[in-house]
């Protein structure tokens, strides 16, 4: 499914949310939930949607967590999870509560938590420990550019488990659950400082290419984390993060920062990529 037009939860906005969710819900208690309010084709839900409410009533949140690209919401024993294009966001007035959604959750404070789905989106609420989705688990089993275990030795490790298979620099760090967390957003930016076109063969780097690569890696996740996501996206309140993208529909036909030339965009694995002719090499 093409991943065109944005809105899809990446590292630096599961981060972002998880840890506004923390603060703003902390202590709320869930009096309503209702699903599909407005039929989505392309909303999926784990677990058993026609229980949802009678799950999550009369809970409190505890907590909020991220793993990979997914946001975790905790009531007591029970999870609500948020992934790809099924992005939350707090209102804290019912007058404007939007009236399409894919998930309500209301407080009973008459503040909610809100999911309407762009493009396609995952949804679920299960107990603690029960989910056995497999996007779930490996995106909460995975070491991701944030955690101390990311180091070129894993990296290095990650790509071995690709060789001898012709791979693209976008599809290294974009496709195959290698990096979760890491979407057609968040990789522009990467190959942008590491020099490398989304088309380039990874069996050409060398060495040196390689560990910049990794080391681009690491710095701009975690700069996209600070800064409270990216400028493309939405946070839980709506507003846009703070992050200016160096590569995105924001820049483009924008001169590049490094070199002046124009930035240009194309189409490919099934999305938009951005690029500097002159500064990443194919
Ligand atoms: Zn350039």
């Amino acid at each position: 499914m093409k991943r065109k037009g944005g809105y899809m939860l990446e590292l630096s906005e599961s981060y972002t949310i998880a840890k506004q969710m923390k603060e703003v819900l902390k202590d709320k208690i869930v009096s309503e939930v209702i699903v599909l309010q407005s039929p989505h084709r392309f909303a999926w839900f784990w677990g058993e949607q026609d229980l949802f409410e009678e799950q999550l009533e009369g809970k409190q949140v505890t907590g909020a967590n991220y793993y990979s690209g997914i946001i975790e919401l905790e009531l007591e024993d029970m999870r609500v999870v948020f992934a790809d294009g099924a992005y939350p966001r707090y209102y804290d007035d019912p007058k404007k509560f939007p009236k399409k959604s894919q998930l309500f959750i209301r407080f009973d404070d008459d503040t909610a938590v809100v999911a309407s789905v762009q493009m396609y989106g995952f949804m679920g609420v299960f107990e603690e420990g029960t989910c056995e989705n497999e996007h779930y688990l490996s995106s909460k089993e995975k070491i991701t550019p944030l955690m101390e275990a990311f180091t070129y030795e894993y990296f290095k490790q990650v790509y071995e488990q690709s060789k001898g298979k012709k791979v693209s620099a976008k599809a290294f760090l974009g496709t195959q659950q290698r990096f979760p967390g890491i979407g057609n957003g968040t990789l522009q930016d990467i190959l942008y400082q590491a020099g490398l076109h989304p088309r380039c063969n990874m069996a050409s780097l060398t060495e040196e290419e390689f560990y910049k690569l990794y080391t681009c890696t690491c710095e701009v996740v975690r700069q996209m984390c600070e800064e409270g996501g990216r400028d493309t996206e939405k946070d839980l309140l709506g507003n846009p993060g703070n992050y200016q993208t160096w590569l995105s529909k924001k820049t483009l036909w924008t001169p590049c920062t490094k070199c002046g030339y124009e930035l240009r965009k194309a189409s490919y694995l099934g999305g938009t990529i951005y690029f500097c002719e002159h500064c990443q090499r194919e």
